[in-house]
């Protein structure tokens, strides 16, 4: 750290994201990344691109804008695209919290809202989950502020119903309340908040394209919700990074979006192979929450988690492990092919008997 760094900012402690090594034959089941490659149309659309990128990209980013408004059955006036969903989140905070209005987010959930909290000065509110890792509806009542619920939560995997959300959104009126929805895509249906932001002016959904479209490495995010908040976010966004979207990412993430097939038969893939890695830790004695995700949340009764997380490290098979207290003796484990789950199983096989002193 330099001496000129600002004092306010030399005391954030960073998001500390999954590693991303450069270890061959590597089994990275770490950072819940999509195993299968994104849509076979990515590349061309990609390509594409090359010839403009002398130019700025398309401030409105109406191609892409497109794609998401008509999945998601909106006018294009209701939708925002950023550079990840972490960018939407950056903006939402800064747009709908300050120094007065704190955000209100779960004690086990995505580690990046305190960090943004940090950050942009804004007063943490931390809301317990239920002992079962449940969302505890009722302690967001009447609690003001701005809220943040990952649905479904991470690093659970738990779905809460969204008529739960619904009740939170009908309580706080002079709230917005954020539903990070960056897992939904692999719950089912049904699990979406998006159908309320037509009901509720005060609900904003955020999604991803990192996960269920496999495009992590694009960082490309959208929210949806009522023009008036994406007005402000868009506020927010042109006095700081008006072109934050770049033209290569806009076409891969409108390419994957018109992909309808290839994206429903990778993530019916993914949730064949989360339904049998669930079993095969269950059969081990594993402890496994039911996940309406891409990973698995899991725990076992007599092995430390984190002398497991080694052993599996030592055969290049990566997990990851939270040290927040109620939650340091789990696992979460990305689901990826059949072929890697079968690798991680073998490890995890080996490391068992290492622990038994075999
Ligand atoms: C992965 C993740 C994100 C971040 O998505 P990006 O679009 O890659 O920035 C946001 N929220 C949750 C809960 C996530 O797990």
């Amino acid at each position: 750290m330099s001496r000129f760094f600002t004092p306010a900012l030399a005391a954030l402690e960073p998001y500390t994201p999954g590693e991303q090594p450069a270890v061959p034959d590597l089994v990275k089941l770490n950072a819940n990344e999509n195993p299968y490659p994104p849509a076979p149309g990515v590349a061309a659309a990609v390509a594409g691109t090359i010839a403009g990128l002398r130019l700025y990209s398309d401030l409105t980013e109406a191609r892409l804008t497109a794609a998401i408004a008509r999945r998601c059955g909106v006018p294009a006036d209701w939708v925002l695209c950023g550079n990840g969903s972490d960018e939407n989140l950056l903006l939402a905070i800064r747009a709908f919290c300050d120094a007065d209005t704190p955000l209100a987010f779960a004690d086990i959930t995505y580690s990046f809202y305190p960090v943004l909290c940090n950050l942009l000065g804004v007063p943490a509110r931390v809301v317990p989950l239920r002992g079962d890792f449940t969302l505890d509806e009722t302690a967001y009542y009447g609690l003001g502020g701005t809220i943040v619920i990952a649905n479904p939560n991470a690093p659970t995997g738990l779905l809460a119903p969204p008529a739960a959300i619904e009740r939170i959104a009908q309580q706080n009126p002079g709230s917005v309340v954020i539903v990070d929805e960056a897992y939904v895509d692999f719950a089912g249906p049904g699990a979406s908040c998006l159908p309320l932001v037509q009901k509720y002016e005060n609900l904003m959904v955020v999604r991803t394209f990192s996960k269920s479209r496999s495009l992590a490495g694009a960082r490309l995010g959208y929210c949806v919700a009522q023009p008036a908040l994406v007005a402000d976010m868009n506020r927010v966004k042109f006095s700081y990074s008006p072109y934050n979207v770049n033209s290569m990412s806009e076409a891969a993430g409108a390419a994957a979006m018109e992909d309808e097939a290839y994206f429903q038969k990778t993530v019916a893939a993914v949730c064949q192979t989360r339904a049998d890695t669930a079993a095969g830790l269950r059969a081990r004695g594993f402890t496994v929450l039911d996940s309406a995700t891409n990973f698995l949340f899991a725990t076992h009764p007599r092995r430390p988690a984190a002398a497991l997380l080694e052993g599996l490290r030592r055969r290049r098979v990566l997990v990851r492990r939270f040290t927040a207290p109620r939650i340091q003796n789990w696992l979460r484990i990305t689901i990826g092919t059949p072929a890697q789950m079968q690798r991680f199983f073998a490890a995890l096989d080996e490391a068992l008997g290492e622990e038994d002193g075999n």
